[in-house]
């Protein structure tokens, strides 16, 4: 197939790719590239049941990876069947809630939006440029994480603030994980057998990042995620919700300077800060099982704050199709997705034990009793999100 599209995501030290057909999603090669631009630098590339890992000691960015990937794809034939390139953008601001034609304006506009997004915009910025060169000719496509998000209304996305920061910085909730929440609630939709415009759902992608969204009628109108990725439910190492006091108290009493707080909340904090362990799940649930007291905390603190979520974002509907766990905890943790639904029978979530135990790595269905509301897990598909909107925005140009 000619129409394949190539999905780029770009973190500030690596770069995740995928060749796709954007119409069943079947995947032709696959990599990352990672710890760039320092010694241990290392591009590893899967196709065709091969795996292939180079590790090159010469400074290493983001463009001589995609150097390295199009070398690859020209060795094998493959470069021709590139149709366009679909880039993974974290922030869109207010500007975009659609996919769209990278220009010069598109970028210099990314670029401003960095302010909102200082860790992922310039790192997606660079990805685009590297790929520019590499591909010369090809359609480049922006898919923004916060685009499924446009939809919410003020009531969600203004903060109790003075409004002219509002006004004048644009500082509200954006919401990110877009892709993600949309991919699942549009398989939900599938199978409810209506189309997901009728749908009312609550998605909660648990993974290292977490977000939970309300989506009524097949639209986002409220999400965990706020101005940056750090509001919400506790995450991986990020501390979610917290009184903006503690950030003054930290500062003035305890003498933190700012830079160590927003490390604090944003690396050392979540489910690695109360564990004092780890911040991936399956460590502390082994530690947990294992009697370890500040790994059962952890879970607690975690678990309970995503069910406190979920029934908070209940008030935007007079019923509800279904819950969907998504993100490597909710697709994989029996034991959280247990936790959870055990905090929310009065909204009528029961748990099924042998299913909840059966769907796990990769498997996809409900998990709840037959009378109580439906609740899936739902492996995610970021990639082919991309992939899909990428090459129909490019269709919709013809
Ligand atoms: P993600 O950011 O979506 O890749 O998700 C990463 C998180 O998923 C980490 O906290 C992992 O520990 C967690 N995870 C992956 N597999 C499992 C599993 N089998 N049980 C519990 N947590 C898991």
């Amino acid at each position: 197939m000619q129409n394949n599209i190539l999905v780029i995501n770009c973190g500030s030290s690596s770069l995740k790719f995928s060749l796709m057909n954007p119409v069943n999603g079947q995947i032709i090669l696959a990599g990352l590239a990672e710890c760039l631009l320092t010694a241990e630098a290392v591009i590893t590339i899967k196709h065709q049941e091969k795996k292939i890992s180079i590790a090159l000691s010469d400074p290493f960015d983001h463009e001589v990876a995609i150097k390295f990937l199009v070398d690859y794809l020209t060795e094998h034939q493959l470069k021709k069947s590139v149709y366009a390139i679909g880039h993974r953008v974290v922030h869109g601001g207010e500007k975009y809630s659609q996919p769209t034609l990278i220009d010069e304006d598109v970028k210099i506009s990314i670029e401003q939006l960095s302010k909102l997004a200082p860790l992922h915009n310039p790192a997606n910025l660079q990805g685009i440029q590297a790929a520019e060169k590499a591909f010369k000719q090809t359609p480049q496509v922006a898919i923004f994480d916060t685009a499924f998000h446009q939809t919410m209304p003020k009531k969600s996305y203004l903060y109790g603030l003075p409004y002219h920061f509002y006004q004048d910085h644009g500082i509200r909730k954006y919401g990110f994980h877009g892709t993600s929440h949309y991919f699942v609630c549009k398989e939900a939709a599938t199978m409810l057998k209506k189309p997901i415009e009728q749908c009312n759902i609550i998605s909660a992608h648990l993974g290292n990042g977490c977000s939970v969204t309300a989506v009524k009628q097949g639209k986002s109108v409220d999400t965990s995620l706020g101005l940056t990725p750090l509001e919400g439910v506790m995450m991986g190492t990020r501390s979610g919700d917290i009184d903006a006091g503690v950030i003054f108290h930290l500062v003035e009493q305890l003498g933190y300077s700012l830079e160590e707080v927003n490390n604090i909340l944003n690396k050392k904090s979540g489910l690695l800060g109360v564990s004092q362990l780890s911040n991936d799940c399956r460590t502390i649930e082994e530690a947990a099982s294992n009697g370890n007291v500040q790994a059962t905390l952890a879970l607690e603190i975690f678990s309970y704050r995503i069910a406190k979520s979920i029934a908070s974002f209940t008030c935007n509907f007079t019923s509800l199709d279904g819950l969907i766990f998504t993100g490597g905890i909710g697709e994989n943790s029996m034991f959280i997705r247990s936790l959870i639904l055990s905090q929310l029978a009065l909204l009528n979530f029961h748990e099924d034990k042998l299913a909840n135990e059966t769907m796990r790595f990769g498997k996809q269905g409900n998990i709840a009793q037959s009378d109580s509301t439906p609740c899936w897990v739902i492996p995610t598909n970021e990639e082919w999100v991309i992939a899909e909107q990428t090459y129909q925005r490019l269709n919709q140009e013809q």
